[in-house]
């Protein structure tokens, strides 16, 4: 195919620099968030762009400027659509701390720097490139038979409530799609020597619950081993304590397994054990000694909750009759709210009286899927020797929305990192300051995303 890839990456460099110089940081907690995001100037650019190429564009607003964009290249509609997803908005970023301004967009040492650059203007900036790209007739390409979208979302940053979650329930049939290929995955990560492409399968569920105690009211000069503040605190400690009980899922067994199979002895064998449960408490507790590690792993065997707002009394003088503390609770899949209401009651003790804030289910999808595998394999083309791995979250992405339209969602926003400066990495760079994306690794995942929805199966 007559492709002339260094111009096709210029201009995808090029779009990508004119997005991280637009500041879309979203505040928002969720809600109406009128003054977060301004993600309205992040579309139109993005809109001029694909309206240039000939792409047909709608935008969707549910708040004034939370604006969401969908392009969509058609195909022969023998098949359901392919969805490609970005969030256009951003999360704070702290100049001060930041070697380049964080909305500089410069190229520098290499890489493109700005808030977003792999969180994840990069997939709104390639999924334009190759929308563009489709729009055009290229010698020897084989007719889409499945409608490429795009959808440039806002707000996922605060929830999607302004974002994909609304265009899942106000403009269904714009998304409506067989699969969708969005955060998180496709980013090369090196262990040991090897390199790893983890690509999301499957995210955990939200339960954030408000637990509140209660006691006898009275007066601070006589103080109270029982009052609401003490037995929240004591509440509060063995929950920081005490890990939940594992419940390895199949997709994670899959993970840690295939991760496994690639690493050195003895990594090998200790890996393999974590998704026994008799096992998996004292290999996270004594064997994996990086703390970050034993964090990121500990999320995906269990649910989780993290205790982040206190509120008690109001004088200093007075004991209160109440205190309470919100607790951001994460689920996986298979459990339900009241699994993890009782595993939370089971450390919190009985007089917490829990009270469900907000909900969301779990979402998984099947690794094994013509998809999945052709997603694979094109990785392994272009990274000969690498190891594409399916994993699981433990956050909050857009496939959410679009699973409950019955749509199979995999992270696969493909970007390689010089194993070389093991200062930029992924994990770092996601919400980090100097957030940067490699140039090289840019171009490449541009390629890489192209081949992912041209050759996208048929099945
Ligand atoms: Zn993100």
């Amino acid at each position: 195919m007559n492709i002339d890839w260094k111009t096709e990456g210029d201009t995808c460099v090029g779009l990508l620099a004119d997005l991280l110089r637009i500041d879309t940081v979203n505040r928002g907690t969720g809600g109406e968030g009128k003054d977060d995001g301004h993600e309205n100037v992040a579309a139109d650019r993005l809109a001029s762009f694909l309206r240039e190429a000939g792409v047909e564009v709608r935008t969707f607003e549910k708040v004034k400027g939370r604006t969401n964009l969908i392009a969509r290249v058609r195909g022969t509609g023998e098949r359901a659509p392919l969805l490609l997803n970005a969030h256009l908005d951003v999360v704070e970023a702290d100049a001060s701390a930041w070697r380049r301004p964080p909305f500089s967009g410069d190229v520098h040492e290499g890489y493109l720097w700005g808030r977003g650059a792999v969180d994840m203007k990069h997939m709104a900036a390639m999924s334009a490139c190759v929308l563009a790209m489709l729009s055009r007739d290229v010698e020897g390409r084989p007719k889409l038979t499945r409608d490429v979208v795009l959808a440039a979302v806002a707000d996922e940053e605060a929830g999607s409530r302004l974002g994909s979650l609304y265009l899942v329930d106000d403009h269904a049939d714009e998304v409506r799609a067989e699969y969708m290929l969005g955060e998180v995955g496709a980013f090369s990560q090196h262990l040991f020597g090897q390199t790893f492409y983890p690509l999301q399968v499957s995210e955990k569920g939200i339960c954030w619950v408000r637990a509140t105690f209660s006691g006898e009211p009275g007066h601070g000069s006589m103080p109270d081993p029982e009052s609401a503040v003490v037995k929240l605190a004591r509440a509060v400690s063995r929950l920081g304590k005490k890990r939940m009980p594992v419940h390895p899922t199949a997709a994670v067994k899959r993970f840690v397994s295939e991760l496994a199979e690639h690493l050195p002895s003895p990594q090998r064998h200790v890996l393999k054990r974590l998704t026994l449960p008799a096992a998996a408490s004292f290999i996270l507790d004594y064997a994996i000694k990086d703390p970050a590690q034993r964090r990121s792993f500990g999320a995906m065997l269990s649910n989780t909750a993290s205790p982040n707002v206190v509120a008690g009394g109001t004088k200093i003088n007075v004991i209160p009759g109440s205190a309470s503390v919100e607790i951001d609770g994460r689920t996986l899949p298979g459990q339900t709210v009241d699994d993890f209401l009782a595993e939370l009651r089971a450390v919190m003790g009985e007089d917490a009286g829990l009270e469900v804030v907000w909900s969301l289910p779990a979402v998984e999808t099947s690794p094994d899927t013509a998809m999945f595998r052709h997603l694979a394999d094109t990785l392994r083309r272009h990274h000969p020797g690498a190891h594409p791995v399916p994993y699981m979250i433990p956050g909050f992405t857009d496939a959410k929305a679009y699973d409950r339209l019955g749509t199979k969602c995999y992270g696969f926003a493909p970007v390689r990192f010089d194993p070389a400066h093991t200062d930029v990495v992924f994990s770092k760079m996601f919400h980090g300051h100097d957030e940067r994306i490699p140039v090289d690794g840019l171009r490449w995942g541009l390629r890489v995303l192209y081949e992912a929805v041209t050759g996208a199966p048929d099945r």
